[in-house]
């Protein structure tokens, strides 16, 4: 047996002003048998359709894979091409290949495009023609609806935020596509959606009532007789399209076993949208900050201050609050700014330094900080992540400078990295537990490691594009006529 693996991500913000590029995706973009090599036991998704794979001694043919994280929509150059490299790749094999595996996130947005993720399986259907089976991992983060189901036969979806089984998601639908093609029995697939939408601040998985839902949803295949996968999606509020929000996707012997799961657990998500949506753990910049001095003073821990709505790593608005306030110990990891990372990195490890930093990617990011001190570190750093959403991954920071404004210490990366675990501490020296307070940007993948380490998580909310109040947002293609928390009527 043999099968065609690709890989096309990206989780869309798409307010934000400046489009992600062709550049920014060719920047962790693999080819051909690098595409199987470079995942080779990693925690994604292709690291997972390459173990099953391998253990099966299915053969692999890799066209491409890329991944650009979260950032702005894709520029329409971007799409076409990978669309375009996707469809080329698998039509060069097509009649050597028994099936397609891809890796999507589901919650991309083009300039133009509110479902390319549905587009791209709709591409490649048309060039495998209507038999050969298409199976998909996808994001918990995803925004689906029955459009990506009328051109792929399977989805499989991560169970958890922060996302510790992305390599497990990838084996899930590698083994399906195995059983499908031992057995000879094509699975049937369906999606559910319950009208609800949630900032992703509270897709937190380690969160009740989701933690509960998510248990339920991985445990039905083993009390459901023909039932094989379940997965809840929690979609993308950021990405403006007409599906985003939360879904329910189940794999089963026929479409009624898995019509009738989706249908029962996307009712539960329903009624229990009120409490899905955690308004009360949120505080204003001022509350935040004033909570995180006053608990740092006995604390045994740090606290970590959690700057969630920054969708690119450069808001500057945490940090400079801690500056007028004259805090003399925190940490502020991966300061997205190349201009001030290069300037940094020019005057080179020992330098004192006034630096305006960050705060530039969009009128809502807080304008630059001047960041005034000693250089620690000035240098080009790339690593292998060590913590458990996605371990063994590449991450390349590009030129990189550590600034001790202070006893503020901020590291300035040239590409925008989100710090999730303690590498961004390690790869200079630094341990978090040295640190009273620490800054951080993810949104629910650094509780991994932060929930054990941190003596408490405060979230604030500053006035940036990934906001926990989502009525601020300019919605152009979501129906906000329809959908809770815009309006609280019954199901769509
Ligand atoms: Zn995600």
């Amino acid at each position: 047996m043999h099968v065609a693996i690709a890989g096309f991500m990206l989780e869309s913000v798409s307010f934000l002003p400046q489009p992600t590029t062709l550049a920014d995706f060719q920047r962790r973009e693999l080819h051909c048998r690098a595409v199987i090599d470079g995942h080779r036991g990693t925690n994604q998704i292709i690291g997972g359709f390459v173990e099953v794979c391998e253990a099966e001694g299915i053969e692999m043919t890799g066209i491409v894979s890329t991944s650009a994280g979260a950032a702005a929509s894709a520029t329409d150059e971007a799409f076409d091409h990978y669309c375009r490299v996707i469809c080329e790749g698998i039509a060069r094999v097509k009649d050597r290949i028994d099936g397609v595996l891809l890796a999507l996130h589901g919650a991309m947005t083009t300039v133009t495009r509110t479902d390319p993720d549905a587009d791209v399986v709709r591409e490649v259907r048309r060039v495998v023609g209507p038999e050969m089976p298409i199976v998909v991992g996808l994001d918990y983060h995803g925004n689906l609806d029955e459009e990506i189901l009328r051109h792929a036969d399977a989805l499989f979806g991560y169970h958890y935020s922060p996302h510790t089984d992305m390599g497990e998601t990838g084996a899930r639908a590698a083994r399906c596509l195995v059983r499908w093609l031992k057995t000879g029995k094509k699975p049937a697939t369906a999606i559910a959606r319950p009208g609800v939408m949630v900032p992703s601040i509270f897709s937190a998985t380690n969160l009740e009532p989701l933690a509960g839902l998510v248990r339920e949803s991985i445990d039905m295949p083993s009390c459901v007789p023909g039932l094989h996968d379940v997965t809840i999606f929690a979609g993308f509020s950021y990405a403006d399209a007409p599906n985003t929000g939360f879904s329910v996707v189940a794999v089963a012997d026929d479409k009624a076993i898995a019509q009738k799961a989706v249908d029962d657990l996307s009712l539960k998500i329903h009624y229990e949208r009120h409490q899905l949506y955690k308004r009360d753990l949120v505080l204003t910049l001022s509350q935040g900050v004033d909570e995180a001095l006053r608990r740092s003073n006995s604390a045994t821990k740090p606290i970590v201050l959690l700057e969630h709505a920054d969708r690119l790593n450069d808001s500057t608005h945490v940090l400079k609050e801690l500056i007028r306030r004259g805090v003399r110990k925190a940490m502020v990891p991966y300061l997205w700014d190349p201009k001030a990372a290069a300037e940094a990195v020019a005057a080179g490890k020992g330098a004192t330094v006034s630096i305006k930093a960050g705060g530039f990617s969009s009128d809502r990011a807080g304008g630059p900080a001047t960041l005034s001190g000693k250089v620690l570190f000035a240098g080009d750093l790339t690593y292998r992540t060590t913590g458990p959403v996605g371990r063994g991954s590449e991450v390349r920071l590009g030129p990189t400078a550590l600034i001790d404004a202070g006893g503020i210490f901020v590291s300035l990366t040239t590409n925008p990295i989100t710090a999730l675990d303690t590498d961004c501490f390690a790869q200079f020296g630094l341990k978090a537990e040295d640190f009273p307070i620490i800054v951080l940007r993810s949104k629910t993948h650094f509780r991994a490691v932060y929930q054990p380490l941190a003596e408490d998580i405060l979230i604030v909310d500053t006035p940036d594009w990934g906001p926990a109040d989502l009525t601020t947002l300019p919605y152009r293609h979501v129906p906000t006529d329809r959908v809770f928390p815009f309006v609280d009527a019954g199901r769509p």
